[in-house]
């Protein structure tokens, strides 16, 4: 499979280059990015998303760009009809909808996961668990001073998980600091105890075996699938 990498510049773009690159099955077919910045050596580089897809064969795009950028990256990638593996954060949920008709209309796949590192899927799936069985929940998310983005779309989607099954509100607090990746608690209280979930990506290698799994499976599937826990713990 032939992949492209939108925003290779950035700090999970270079990862997913030298992810991709060391993949035996995938072939790193080029990286976008506009910043200007140097891309792993021996990539072929081009500076917007049409560009690339106009000159290259491409099977799939990886997008890890901003919440600005994704919008028209989609357009461009539904339009040349090449399916998408998103981890951008910051579309809404009527977004995401939006997106999930046009997919299906349009015959037109794509994986959005706002985290693909395995143990904060587990995260999510066992606050959803637990909370049925506590009177309330609230959640910290902590990640690095340069978020573009605050809640994060990992809280969010917790958040979304947990109240189809709880009909408290559960608030999010936002912690952006130098010195943090990506982390996450989900604190579930009862008189007299709680329960505290936490997972923690100190690398962003974390999310790499989550990013390699989506590209693999995005031509296996119907539309817009959002998160990975649809890829992780079902067959297709
Ligand atoms: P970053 O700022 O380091 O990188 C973003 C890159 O996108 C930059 O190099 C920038 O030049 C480039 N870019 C901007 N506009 C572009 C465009 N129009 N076309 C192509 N490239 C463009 O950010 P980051 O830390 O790598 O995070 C990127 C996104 O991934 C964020 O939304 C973040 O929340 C999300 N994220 C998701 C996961 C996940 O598991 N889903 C994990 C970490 C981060």
């Amino acid at each position: 499979m032939r992949v492209l990498v939108n925003g290779a510049a950035g700090k999970m773009g270079i990862e997913v280059c030298k992810a991709v690159h060391q993949a035996s099955d995938l072939h790193l077919a080029g990286g976008v990015d506009p910043s200007g910045r140097q891309l792993l050596t021996g990539i072929k580089t081009f500076s917007s998303l049409q560009e690339a897809l106009d000159s290259e064969k491409v099977d799939v795009v990886v997008d890890f760009t901003t919440p600005a950028a994704l919008g028209p990256s989609m357009e461009i990638c539904l339009a040349h009809n090449v399916p998408m593996v998103v981890g951008t954060t910051g579309l809404t949920q009527a977004e995401l909808k939006e997106w999930q008709a046009r997919a299906l209309q349009e015959n037109w796949q794509a994986i959005i996961a706002p985290n693909f590192a395995i143990g904060a899927v587990l995260m999510m799936k066992y606050a959803r668990e637990a909370v049925p069985f506590f009177e309330q929940a609230e959640i910290i998310e902590y990640h690095h001073a340069h978020k573009l983005d605050a809640p994060s779309g990992t809280a969010l989607r917790t958040r979304k998980l947990m109240e189809e099954v709880h009909d408290k509100e559960i608030p999010i607090h936002s912690v952006r600091l130098p010195g943090l990746v990506a982390h996450q608690e989900v604190i579930l209280g009862l008189p007299g105890q709680t329960l505290t979930i936490r997972h923690d990506s100190s690398d962003r290698t974390s999310f790499m075996p989550g990013v390699l799994l989506a590209i693999r499976r995005v031509k296996q599937i119907k539309g817009v699938v959002i998160g990975l826990e649809h890829i992780l713990f079902t067959d297709i």
